[in-house]
């Protein structure tokens, strides 16, 4: 596939050395892994999916002012991103109870939380990212004070912008993950938002049926995972119904 240098792999994507100092180039795999990667398979198409659905939502966050990694979509699997130094915590932000919240807290799956919801996992596969407090992150330095206050106050702003977009093609925005980083900016250090975006970090639930639109589709076995990862693309307007009645996915619009 290339002679660049891989920096990382992960479960869904792999990092590659970006053509600039300071850039990565992110590839997104079609693999699937759930429960800490008991559960594997691959399922084609999902990390092109995947690719041009976090490109839409990362552009849009751009946007409104979020500050994110993202520079530019290179082609089907690839985009390049600025190189941060990701910080060691998933971010969960939650509207209705759903997964292990439900499980945790015996609320069940569906039900409206009073508010938005933060949550901290340590980023450790081999402990399966437990979740852990503020106190944690402080006491054994994962972040600062003003990261996380920077964290708290991204996380908030993202699920109020995510939920309308969805919301405004019917889809009901559950819960998500989100990763940050340090960028460095000369003598500045800023926390950005990292990455991906996608049914794969999010839950996202058609508002009329309930009908399940993201990787929970792949954890709970019923089937059609790409199929409804593309009604998402095509609901966000990322995919063309084509003349055949097949899917098309538009890869010049929204191009720089
Ligand atoms: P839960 O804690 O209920 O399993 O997950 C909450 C939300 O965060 C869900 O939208 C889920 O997809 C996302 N999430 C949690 N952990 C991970 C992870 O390790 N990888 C990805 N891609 N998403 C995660």
């Amino acid at each position: 596939m290339s002679r660049r240098r891989m920096i990382y792999e992960g479960k869904a994507k792999i990092l590659y050395e970006g053509p600039e100092p300071g850039t990565l180039i992110q590839y997104f795999k079609d693999d699937a892994t759930a429960f800490n990667a008991e559960k594997k398979a691959v399922l084609d198409g999902k990390g092109v999916l995947n690719n041009r659905i976090s490109e839409f939502l990362m552009t849009r966050l751009s946007a409104v002012g979020i500050p994110n990694h993202f520079i530019k979509r290179l082609n089907m699997r690839e985009q390049l991103i600025k190189k941060v130094e990701i910080i060691p915590l998933e971010v969960i932000v939650r509207n209705v109870a759903a997964g292990t919240m439900s499980k945790r807290l015996g609320i069940p799956e569906g039900e409206t939380l009073p508010r938005a919801i933060v949550e901290f996992c340590y980023k450790k596969d081999e402990l399966g990212d437990p979740l852990v407090s503020e106190e944690h992150i402080a006491a054994f330095g994962w972040a600062s004070q003003q990261e996380m206050d920077d964290i708290v106050s991204l996380a908030l702003r993202i699920n109020d912008f995510m939920s309308g977009l969805f919301s405004a093609v019917g889809i009901r925005l559950i819960d998500f993950k989100l990763e940050f980083g340090r960028h460095f900016e000369g003598e500045m250090v800023r926390t950005i938002l990292a990455d991906e975006i996608s049914p794969d970090s999010c839950r996202l639930w058609d508002y009329e049926t309930n009908e399940k639109l993201d990787k929970d589709r792949f954890r709970r076995d019923l089937g059609g995972v790409t199929e409804a990862y593309a009604e998402v693309a095509r609901r966000l307007g990322i995919i063309k119904e084509s003349a055949q009645g097949g899917d098309v996915i538009d890869f010049t619009s929204g191009m720089k």
